[in-house]
């Protein structure tokens, strides 16, 4: 069974507010992009990488890539204008269906070992798998008028990271569904698996550390982590 990471780098950046899509901002002289790639590059359970790319930026990503000469990656390819496109443009690059495959934000460069394990350990048992925390925020529902409609309560909330982990046939499903359907408001794979009921999705434990770099903010976060792990 192939371990196929499939790292998701098409977005365009539009709330980080600069011209350089975010997986290209450095922090110690190296890209988000780089630091997401080799969670997986040097994770020995991972087989093969496959790198989803703006397509405005697809030398670029190509030339940071090359000049590591990383040996995991086997495909860099233009992606959609959705992440559902794009992971979509992904997941139908991998060859063997008897894969799973690990779907990855390239903005999320602190995602650990640890988290990688875990996921490998919960897809021995479970077709589909997420990595969420906590949240320490009492998270409420609205309407369009800003109107409370609903509290969850905050102990059976949690917040998404990724990586979204599945059985190739099961992911490839859902999207083939999402497609003839037209579904085009999901944000994100594990969405296509519970729209469609495809199977249970269980969750493991991620990291405060595993953030999504969106705003300009989260890069000064994303250096004090960094600083963190090397002290
Ligand atoms: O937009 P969002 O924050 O959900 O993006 C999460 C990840 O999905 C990012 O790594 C981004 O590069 C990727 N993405 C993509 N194709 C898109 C939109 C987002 O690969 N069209």
């Amino acid at each position: 069974m192939k371990k196929t990471a499939i790292i998701l780098a098409s977005g365009t950046g539009s709330r980080f507010g600069s011209e350089l899509p975010k997986q290209f901002c450095t922090i110690n002289g190296k890209s988000i992009l780089e630091y997401s790639v080799e969670a997986f590059e040097f994770h020995n359970d991972i087989d093969e990488i496959i790198i989803v790319s703006n397509p405005l930026f697809i030398d670029k990503t190509k030339e940071i890539l090359n000049k590591n000469n990383y040996k995991k990656i086997i495909d860099v390819l233009p992606g959609g204008k959705t992440r559902q496109e794009s992971s979509y443009i992904g997941i139908s690059a991998v060859k063997d269906s008897d894969s799973v495959v690990l779907i990855h934000d390239a903005v999320r460069p602190f995602v650990s070992s640890r988290i990688i394990d875990d996921c490998f350990e919960a897809l021995k048992i479970h077709k589909a798998v997420n990595v969420a925390i906590q949240s320490s925020d009492t998270i409420v529902q609205i309407d369009e008028n800003n109107i409370i409609k609903s509290i969850p309560k905050r102990k059976t909330l949690r917040r998404c990271q990724t990586p979204q982990c599945f059985d190739y046939k099961i992911i490839k499903k859902a999207h083939e569904l999402a497609l003839a359907d037209n579904a085009k408001d999901i944000t994100d794979d594990c969405g296509l698996i519970l729209k469609y009921n495809l199977a249970d999705i269980y969750t493991v434990t991620g990291s405060e550390n595993n953030i999504k770099i969106t705003y300009p903010i989260d890069l000064e976060i994303a250096k004090l982590i960094l600083k963190n792990k090397e002290a």
